[in-house]
């Protein structure tokens, strides 16, 4: 069957999967094809957007959880023998990636920024952050299929196109599982998705106390955005809460402005704002390093700055 295959957990990551997926299918010159579990509804919205056949996954028993559809999965793919296999970097995507890839005895790229087809080779380039985001490792995998897992958000989710045609096939029952499920609890949330934001006000260790966090919270309503914050001010001070950090062991964003208040802009941090559409910060060092990410930087005083940027936002 060979072709490029999708993993995904919900519609979102699956439109965005498909994007590249089918530029990639139409370099390889392959076919699409994406897994769906449960929700029948969503076949023909897939196919739209460019799978060739849609494999529907039964539902689970209530003590089977999304694990359960691994061998499924590995089974299809031995006999399928897919070019490529792509899966969202979520907790869940990963771990599934790792497992999958295992039953296959193939290789996986992790996080995967960037993928095209390199007709020479006849594989397809995988390309992910190393060394805590100051380099780009470009991989290729030696066995088949090549896995990877893709951060959300990387790509724009695919679109509808006009009379699209697919193929849907139901795919047997999972065995039962060795591991069962006793409870199922939602995380709670402590903060907002700071990775939907479109504007973000990041306060990083230039902020003295936690109380001043207050003035960053202003200019961020005052510019209709969220507040966000570098590790230090998560991890260390405990002032926001670890959801908001944004970087390499944090949240990868994607805002149209991102305004980094006292921050440094260690590269740790900048590779978790490198999809912003616009940098700004306010340093008082001239040679901060954010200073060179940044499109428009004040060189000052936050505390002085930051009250002025707020009164002027709100004339
Ligand atoms: C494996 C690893 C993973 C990491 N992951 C992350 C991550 O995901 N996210 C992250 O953020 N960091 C991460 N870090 C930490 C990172 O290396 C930096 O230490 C951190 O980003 C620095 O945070 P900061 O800019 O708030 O603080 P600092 O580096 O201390 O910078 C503070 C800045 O504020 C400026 N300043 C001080 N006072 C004022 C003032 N009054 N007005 C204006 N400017 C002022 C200073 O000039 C300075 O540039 C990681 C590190 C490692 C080793």
């Amino acid at each position: 069957m060979a072709g490029v295959w999708i993993i995904a957990e919900n519609r979102e990551q699956t439109l965005e999967l498909l994007n590249i997926a089918c530029e990639l299918a139409a370099d390889i010159g392959t076919r699409v094809a994406a897994f769906l579990s449960q929700d029948h509804e969503r076949v023909q919205d897939y196919i739209d957007c460019g799978a060739d056949e849609v494999l529907v996954l039964p539902p689970l028993a209530s003590d089977q959880s999304i694990d359960a559809y691994i061998p499924i999965i590995a089974e299809e793919a031995k006999t399928g023998d897919p070019d490529l296999m792509l899966l969202p970097a979520t907790m869940r995507g990963k771990e599934m990636a790792a497992r999958i890839a295992a039953r296959l005895d193939t290789g996986l790229c992790s996080c995967c920024t960037a993928l095209t087809y390199d007709e020479g080779s006849k594989s397809p380039v995988m390309e992910r952050l190393a060394h805590g985001g100051a380099a780009v490792q470009k991989v290729t995998c030696t066995t088949r299929p090549a896995m990877a897992t893709i951060p959300p958000r990387t790509f724009e989710p695919a679109t509808p196109k006009e009379d699209r045609h697919g193929q849907i096939r139901e795919l047997p029952a999972p065995p039962p599982s060795e591991v069962k499920v006793l409870e199922k609890k939602m995380k709670e949330r402590v903060a907002k998705d700071i990775t939907e934001a479109r504007i973000i006000v990041c306060a990083g260790r230039g902020i003295e106390k936690n109380e001043d966090l207050a003035f960053i919270r202003q200019l961020a309503d005052a510019l209709g955005g969220e507040v966000a914050c570098t590790r230090p001010i998560a991890e260390e001070y405990h002032w926001l809460p670890e959801e908001l950090c944004i970087g390499l062991s944090g949240a990868q964003v994607k805002p149209d402005l991102y305004l980094g208040i006292g921050v440094s802009g260690q590269v740790q941090h900048l590779t978790g704002i490198r999809n912003a559409k616009v940098i700004a910060a306010v340093n008082k060092d001239e040679n901060a390093p954010i200073f060179r990410a940044a499109d428009f930087g004040i060189v000052g005083d936050l505390y002085d700055v930051v009250p002025k940027l707020i009164a002027e936002l709100k004339k």
